[in-house]
Order: structure tokens, then sequence, then C-alpha cells
């Protein structure tokens, strides 16, 4: 249990941060969004780099993402199960859903559909890096929850669409954003594949094969529906670390109270 608390309380002090640099940009005195977002590098191609150098925070925030995509080879998504501030929303708003058991809510998307679905976001990551490249990058933009968030003054259908989507459809379904359609979980998985190809050891969830009920539960309450039980160390790169998995573990939590 000690390991969620202390991701909990993590994951509160970075969404306090978050809610800090948002209203400051809510008022007007810290920029732009884009000058926090690991993801701007992606959004405005290396090419429209030169163009935005005059503004220190801006390559702060390509120092920003470049760290996080090396980091994520050694560690895997700790970002999404601990910094990310949509992440916690996500998890802070599917939890005041008391009705929804965490186990049945994967029932409102078929295993193939999901298996489907989330190679949506890979399409997504490729539309932002391809029209920032065309000097299009404004469509994605007027779609993106950190700038509608941000910069609610200029709210567009698609930003008010995409928070809808975190906020709405995320008291349903848990972590949808994240499962179907974040730019940067998806590139945040490619940095993985790209440690895979380097050979670089990944941190990784492991469990105790050898004291298995087959209960299914760690399979049933992966917010990311990862079949954890196939295998002894999680290598699926949709794993955040919330360690769920192992928490709620019938097994592992006697052992522990012996
Ligand atoms: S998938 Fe995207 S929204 Fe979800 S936690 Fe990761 S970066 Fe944040
Ligand atoms: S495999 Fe375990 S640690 Fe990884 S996302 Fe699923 S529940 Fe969390």
């Amino acid at each position: 249990m000690k390991y969620d608390k202390k991701r909990r309380r993590l994951q509160l002090y970075f969404l306090l941060l978050w809610v800090v640099i948002l209203l400051q940009l809510i008022i007007g005195v810290s920029g732009i969004a884009h000058n926090y977002c690991p993801q701007a590098a992606v959004c405005f191609g290396c090419l429209n780099l030169g163009q935005n150098l005059g503004n220190w925070m801006y390559p702060g925030a390509i120092i920003l993402g470049l760290v996080i995509f090396v980091l994520t080879m050694f560690l895997g998504r700790q970002f999404c199960g601990t910094v990310c501030p949509f992440g916690t929303m996500q998890d802070l708003i599917f939890s005041l859903n008391k009705k929804a058991s965490k186990r049945n809510y994967k029932a409102m998307i078929p295993v193939k559909t999901h298996n489907a679905l989330k190679y949506f976001k890979y399409l997504i990551l490729l539309w932002v890096a391809v029209s920032a490249w065309l000097g299009i990058n404004y469509i994605y933009m007027q779609a993106c929850p950190v700038l509608a968030l941000g910069h609610p003054q200029n709210l567009t259908v698609l930003g008010a669409t995409s928070l809808f989507i975190i906020i709405v459809i995320g008291y349903f379904i848990e972590r949808f954003w994240c499962l179907y359609l974040c730019p940067y979980g998806a590139l945040l998985n490619i940095s993985q594949f790209m440690g895979r190809i380097l050979h670089i050891p990944r941190k990784k969830v492991f469990w105790n094969k050898d004291c298995c009920i087959d209960c299914n539960l760690c399979n049933d309450y992966c917010p990311m529906r990862i079949e954890v039980s196939k295998s002894e160390a999680v290598v699926d790169v949709e794993c955040i670390h919330c360690q769920r998995c192992t928490l709620c573990c019938p097994v592992l939590k006697k052992q522990k109270n012996k």
C-alpha cells in the first residue's frame, strides 16, 4: 500500500503545480501553454524551432520533452502514472463514479474494439507531427486539451470536445483519453519501442506466477486493459506503473497482512 500512497501523493503535487500554472496562464501572466508542455517539440516540428528560441520557456519545454522521452526508455510510462495532470484528472473523475465497477466498465468496449481503437492515438500523433511540418499545426492545437484549459477565452469546438471526452467519457470509462486518444501517450510508447531496439533494460512490473490463484483480478483492475497474468513481467508499453495489478492481488494482500 505504501507505493500507492506515495504515487497518489505525487500525483496530487503535480496536479497542484499544474493548477498554479493554469491559473497563471488564465490570468495572462505566464505566456502560452506550449511553454510548459513536453509535447511542444512534436506540435511545432523541428523546422519551427528557430523562430521560437527567443522565448526561453519554449526551449525549456523542448528540453523537458526530450528528458521525459529518454527517461521513458528506462522507466516506462511513469510520467503517465504519476506526473501527467490529465492522467490524474481522469483517475479522480473515474473514482467519483461509485456505480462503475472497475471490473465491469471494460465490457462497455469489447476486447476486439479495444484492440483496434488503441492504435488510434498513433494516427493522431502522426497527424500532429505531419501537420507541424506542413505548417498547419493549428488544426491539432484547436483540439489540444492543454490549450483548451490554459486559454479558455480561445476555446474552440474541438478543444471543448477533448475536454468533454476527458471529463464526461472519463467518468464512465477509466482513462479513455489515455487508452485511445492521447498522442503523447503514443509518443512515450514509441520511446519504449526505441529503447527495445537499443536493448535498454526497462523497468517493469513483476508478479509472482507461483502464488497465482487465477482469480484474474489483476487483469480486470488494470486501467490500461493489459492482460497482466499472461507473463511474469508486464512488457506491454501501455503500462503506466500504477501497480494496481499487484495491489489488488488477494494472495499478496494476505501475505502482507500476516
Ligand atoms: S496517456 Fe496522455 S493524458 Fe494519459 S497520462 Fe499519458 S500523457 Fe497524460
Ligand atoms: S499492468 Fe499493472 S502497473 Fe501496469 S497499468 Fe496495468 S495495473 Fe497498472
